[in-house]
């Protein structure tokens, strides 16, 4: 059994992370400022006599410095996220994502401890392939375009994390998420899977943005919970990077169908120009599929859960949350 640090543990992802690991007996310490994280996700467990819930901001380096005294892991969550979040205030992405993770490496690298990284699918940009492997060139708008500060702050972490562990042969993993989804996740930032789930609980109508032939591909946030503690404790997966999410494809179009043909069968699509949602120096990635072949390679598994059925876990969750 492991001592852990989750920054960002009770944020959408980092909930469920800390669920598991507490789960199979794990001490964990979650540091968590709840600028996008929420109490009520970790409300079942507050109480377990294993876990140690720290209220401040990983921008505090004093507190990083005690919270990492005796810790086996340090799962690094916490990061601005959301790409509307992130265009509304590029100077706190930037702070938040690229400083405190290099404190932190810092510290790791003090006591030799594992470290994940979360990074993002968000590194690749608007790279025109059809299918990304790791391999692949970044492919960034330019700086007068905020949603890139995103993507440019995590490929800078990577970079870090990569360097510390050629440096200091620091224990790091890199992880690329690709639109996770699940309970939980809220769309006050932009996710549009929860978005649309409310929209459709709401009556309607959902609104899709463009044409919505952008194709994403999404995964539930417990089998990539489960890809993220299976991979950070394989050795031989130290020092390298790795897509996690699903390569089962779907247009936002054919999306909003699924949930509607969920949820109620009459309700309608509005079709909205990007401008009109993110104003005008927003730039959409088109296509997003990830080569998830390396990840299955390395664990033996890979997120597989049909679309259908994650939909229907989501609207489960909202229906009860709502009631
Ligand atoms: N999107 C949409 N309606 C919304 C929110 C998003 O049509 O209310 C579109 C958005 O333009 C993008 C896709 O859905 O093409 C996924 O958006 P999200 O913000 O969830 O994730 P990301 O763009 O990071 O993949």
């Amino acid at each position: 059994m492991a001592k852990c640090l989750i920054t960002g543990g009770a944020g959408f992802i980092g909930s469920h992370l800390t669920e598991k690991l507490l789960g199979e007996g794990n001490e964990i310490v979650v540091v968590d400022n709840f600028s996008t994280g929420e109490k009520s996700n970790l409300s079942h467990i507050a109480d377990h006599p294993k876990l140690t819930l720290v209220t401040g901001s990983i921008t505090d380096q004093t507190l990083l410095t005690e919270v990492v005294r005796g810790v086996d892991t340090i799962y690094h969550l916490a990061a601005a996220v959301g790409v509307k979040l992130v265009a509304e205030d590029p100077v706190r992405t930037i702070e938040t994502n690229i400083y405190p993770t290099e404190w932190l490496l810092r510290l790791a690298a003090q006591t030799g401890c594992r470290f994940y990284l979360a990074s993002t699918s968000e590194v690749y940009g608007k790279n025109p392939k059809e299918k990304w492997t790791e391999e692949e060139d970044l492919h960034f708008g330019p700086t007068s375009k905020p949603r890139w500060a995103y993507g440019c702050s995590k490929a800078i972490d990577e970079f870090l994390a990569l360097a510390y562990h050629q440096k200091y042969d620091l224990p790091v993993v890199i992880g690329r998420f690709f639109n996770v989804v699940g309970p939980r996740q809220v769309g006050n930032y932009g996710m549009v899977v929860p978005r649309f789930i409310d929209q459709a609980l709401s009556g309607g109508p959902l609104v899709v943005y463009d044409d919505g032939q952008q194709v994403r591909c999404f995964a539930h946030v417990k089998e990539i919970v489960d890809c993220i503690a299976t991979l950070t404790n394989t050795d031989e997966a130290v020092g390298d990077i790795y897509n996690i999410g699903s390569d089962q494809s779907v247009s936002i179009e054919q999306l909003a169908k699924e949930v509607i043909k969920r949820v109620d069968p009459t309700i309608e699509i509005q079709y909205v120009a990007y401008s009109d949602a993110y104003g005008n120096d927003f730039e959409d990635v088109r296509r997003r599929i990830p080569d998830v072949s390396k990840l299955g390679k390395m664990i033996g598994k890979k997120p597989g859960m049909p679309l259908g059925e994650i939909l229907d876990d989501i609207i489960a969750w909202k229906r009860s949350v709502k009631d």
